[in-house]
């Protein structure tokens, strides 16, 4: 059942930050996720604040340097549906048209999948593990076949997000409104590792809203996309995703990004997988060699070892696929 809750509709970002001033105050975007949490206990809320009224914050208009800005109120399904993020910033579309089902995807905004919760079963759950303030992780011995394989540092969770991995490839930013000021950050700076904090997701502080999003504007030769697997062919969590985006000149390529979903506690760049591209052409030889790269150092819990050869398939299969 879901508990009390003050609910406030401001019609400015000024009055959102000031109704955002209480201590359990929360964010109320499309609520696909908010209203499961706070339904389920995950965590409580004295005040709701829907930024549903508040001008301005839908839409995706091209910036004057040729990139992109999309209003953090934007819904997935706008995005996975427009023609220019669909041709130019290809990886986006791709992960919005896999987020969830058609009705989220219609409810669900971008702001709001950037900043959901981790979908760890025990958090989600009756367990007071050590995300949730408690002393332990129980996914660590317990059941961790959809957890971490890389920068598990005490919480084992994965980034529930498929746009998170396909922004921080395309490079995109943040803009955030706070208490009289504003400020931006790399969208692949946004979430807080374990190793930082196990019981913070993103890096904002108290009261402060995501406004917008901005994608640079496109390199030219840039090709992007993004796949997921997930357990069964209906809407799901990746079980393992890929973001690719590959500046490629002739048949070389000139830059590459690497981002896995479904990998780590955060959306993760696979910088050995990504070096081992950059100015190579673009053959078997090397998209084997990039795969296997792109595992290097991974630490299997108990249970997930399965995800290293699902990734190295994965990332083998999207290479190719933008050969
Ligand atoms: C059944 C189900 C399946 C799902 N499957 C997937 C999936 O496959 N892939 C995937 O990526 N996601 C999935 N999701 C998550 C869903 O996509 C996200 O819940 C949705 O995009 C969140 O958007 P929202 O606007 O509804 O967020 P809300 O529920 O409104 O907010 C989510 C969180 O973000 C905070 N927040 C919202 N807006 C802002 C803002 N502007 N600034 C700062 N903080 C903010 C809120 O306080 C809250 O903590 C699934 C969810 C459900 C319920
Ligand atoms: S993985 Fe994180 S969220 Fe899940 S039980 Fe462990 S500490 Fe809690």
């Amino acid at each position: 059942m879901l508990p009390k809750f003050s609910y406030v509709r401001p019609s400015s970002i000024d009055q959102a930050v000031e109704a955002l001033a209480t201590d359990t105050a929360r964010i109320h975007s499309g609520g696909t996720d908010l209203i499961g949490c706070l339904r389920d206990g995950t965590f409580p809320a004295s005040v709701v604040v829907s930024l549903g009224g508040v001008d301005g914050l839908r839409g995706i208009t091209p910036t004057a340097d040729g990139g992109l800005r999309i209003g953090a109120m934007t819904t997935i399904a706008e995005i996975a549906a427009h023609a220019l993020i669909q041709e130019k910033y290809t990886a986006l579309a791709e992960a919005a048209a896999v987020v969830a089902s058609p009705q989220l995807r219609n409810q669900g905004t971008i702001a709001g999948n950037l900043c959901q919760k981790p979908r760890c079963w025990y958090y989600r759950g009756d367990f007071d593990c050590l995300r949730k303030g408690g002393e332990m992780c129980y996914a660590y011995e317990g059941e961790n076949q959809g957890h971490c394989i890389f920068g598990g540092n005490t919480c084992y969770i994965v980034h529930p997000s498929d746009t998170a991995p396909a922004l921080v490839a395309l490079g995109a930013i943040v803009r955030i409104a706070g208490n009289g000021s504003s400020r931006s950050l790399p969208v692949e700076k946004l979430h807080v590792p374990p190793s930082d904090d196990p019981q913070r997701e993103l890096y904002l502080e108290p009261g402060e809203i995501i406004t917008e999003i901005v994608l640079p504007p496109p390199t030219a030769g840039l090709k992007s996309s993004y796949r997921k697997v997930r357990s069964r062919a209906t809407w799901d969590f990746a079980l393992a995703g890929v973001a690719l985006a590959l500046v490629i000149d002739g048949d070389a390529v000139n830059n590459a990004q690497v981002v896995l979903s479904g990998a780590a506690p955060v959306p993760w760049r696979a910088t050995k997988a990504e070096k081992s591209l950059k100015g190579s052409k673009l053959d078997q030889e090397t998209i084997k060699k990039a795969a296997k790269a792109a595992m290097n150092g991974a630490e299997p819990l108990s249970q997930n070892g399965y995800k290293i050869p699902l990734f190295e398939g994965l990332i083998k299969e999207q290479l190719e696929a933008l050969a």
